[in-house]
């Protein structure tokens, strides 16, 4: 049994209708790389920066950021990485961000919400983003977007980033923007947000938690946290429809990507790249090939 997944580890999935599917690795650190090579990782569909920003004294530098993103985009090139800016919040607090006493973190002053208000913190990010596209294989990913104002907002942060480093004379390369759908206005916007970003990637763990009004950390309420709930699933079609018709790519990347009981549907409904932990990634390239 292991062996035979161990075969997966170089196939490049497609289903029995000829459809190719990505199945790339969520990654936290530049030292789980090998493990996702190893797993067969066709690229990374989620690197979660917030790892280096936590337990440390000092927030990294623009240089260190960058360096961790260009090894990164290297490791796999020529495979996508998607990299998502910082997403932290009042439950995950770091050095350097004052984080007040907030009732309700997960509705609150976290993700892009945070980043937007702090450009001291994030344009240092954007400024290594940029640098780090000039490997090629760069996509850049914001979390926890609920307005398309933030969107526009990103992007003229990106723009006033790349007036700095022109005139300093550093390279920078272009990239895909997209947003994650992991908020009900997500959904619901869906159709506007796509006319203004590159490609959608669902974060099945927030999503779930939001629509549901479920929190996923509280074990009292996991019964309604489920991602194979009807109210889940029908946000996650409306999505991938919006994405349809707007002719962008979409992917998932929460912890839901690796069921196998949803990758027909996630298939179905025009998702082309699931992105999980690299342990799943043999089993769902082989569920893959079996759909
Ligand atoms: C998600 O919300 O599904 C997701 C992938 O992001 P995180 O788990 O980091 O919030
Ligand atoms: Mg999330």
């Amino acid at each position: 049994e292991k062996k035979a997944l161990e075969a997966y580890r170089t196939v490049e999935p497609v289903t029995s209708a000829g459809i190719r599917v990505e199945v790339a690795a969520n990654l936290g650190s530049l030292a789980e790389i090998p493990a996702a090579l190893e797993a067969g990782a066709m690229g990374v569909g989620l690197f979660r920066t917030e790892f280096l920003f936590m337990e440390r004294k000092t927030l990294p530098t623009e240089d260190e950021q960058a360096e961790v993103y260009t090894r990164l985009a290297e490791a796999f090139a020529p495979y996508p990485v998607v990299i998502r800016t910082l997403d932290i919040g009042g439950d995950k607090p770091i050095t350097g961000v004052d984080f007040e006493h907030e009732d309700n973190p997960f509705l609150g002053w976290r993700g892009i919400r945070m980043c937007l208000e702090r450009p001291d913190i994030f344009k240092p990010q954007l400024r290594a983003l940029l640098r780090a596209s000039v490997v090629g294989n760069v996509k850049v990913l914001i979390p926890m977007i609920a307005d398309g104002s933030e969107v526009r907002e990103v992007r003229r942060l990106f723009e006033e980033c790349r007036d700095e480093l022109r005139p300093e004379g550093t390279a920078f390369g272009t990239f895909e923007l997209g947003v994650m759908i992991e908020t009900p206005a997500a959904v619901f916007l869906a159709a506007e947000l796509a006319q203004q970003v590159d490609f959608f990637s669902i974060g099945t763990n927030d999503l779930t938690q939001y629509v549901m009004a479920a929190d996923r950390l509280n074990p009292k309420v996991a019964s309604l946290n489920r991602a194979e709930h009807p109210a889940v699933l029908r946000a996650i079609s409306a999505t991938c429809k919006a994405a349809k018709a707007a002719n962008i790519w979409i992917g998932v990347c929460g912890e839901a990507a690796a069921r196998q009981d949803l990758t027909g549907f996630f298939i179905e409904n025009g998702v082309t790249e699931l992105s999980m932990s690299s342990t799943s990634i043999p089993r769902t390239k082989q569920a893959i090939t079996r759909f």
